[in-house]
């Protein structure tokens, strides 16, 4: 295990101990994927499918997500793939302001520890933790420089299974996404 690697075990272990933490009814999802990853991928919370594997996107938006990030020419294991939340929100609901402030310290951390070069939103909540204002219909696909990280937005999944025409946007953000890591 490398430093990287060790520093992220702590962490999770630290988390697991967290007894401040909400949404303690569903299982942890810390996050997963290489502990040195350029790119740096955000969704929203796990589902269902997520909180029973204890994995980030392993669902049907996981599924989309496997696939693109292969046809750019990427494995799930050469990039970080995690969420705000890292417990499942019940019935699947968003996840409330409260919640995402208690888990903000363990993605910034997770940020510092694995130190991307490009961290990848999917989705408003994940790009509304960087952007708080940004919409996400005009946002997605390009790149803002905050806190001297470069963020891309890009449409969540979910939402790609939703409409053909996010689905086409979903993408050509990855082919971008591609060329900027070139
Ligand atoms: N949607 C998310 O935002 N995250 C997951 O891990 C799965 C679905």
């Amino acid at each position: 295990m490398n430093n990287q690697e060790k520093l992220l075990e702590e962490l999770k272990n630290i988390l697991l101990q967290d007894k401040s933490l909400p949404l303690k009814n569903s299982n942890l999802v810390f996050g997963e994927g290489s502990a040195s990853a350029n790119i740096f991928f955000i969704g929203e919370a796990p589902g269902l499918k997520e909180d029973q594997a204890g994995r980030p996107f392993v669902g049907r938006s996981g599924q989309l997500l496997t696939k693109t990030l292969n046809e750019i020419g990427l494995q799930r294991e050469d990039v970080y793939i995690t969420n705000i939340a890292k417990r499942r929100p019940p019935e699947n609901r968003d996840p409330s302001p409260l919640e995402i402030a208690k888990y903000q310290p363990y993605l910034q951390k997770q940020i510092d520890i694995i130190k991307p070069k490009i961290i990848v939103t999917l989705g408003r909540f994940a790009l509304n933790f960087f952007l708080p204002k940004a919409k996400i219909t005009l946002s997605q696909g390009k790149t803002f420089l905050v806190d001297n990280k470069t963020i891309m937005p890009i449409f969540h999944p979910a939402a790609a299974l939703r409409s053909t025409k996010t689905l086409k946007e979903f993408k050509k953000s990855f082919l971008k996404l591609k060329n900027l890591t070139k």
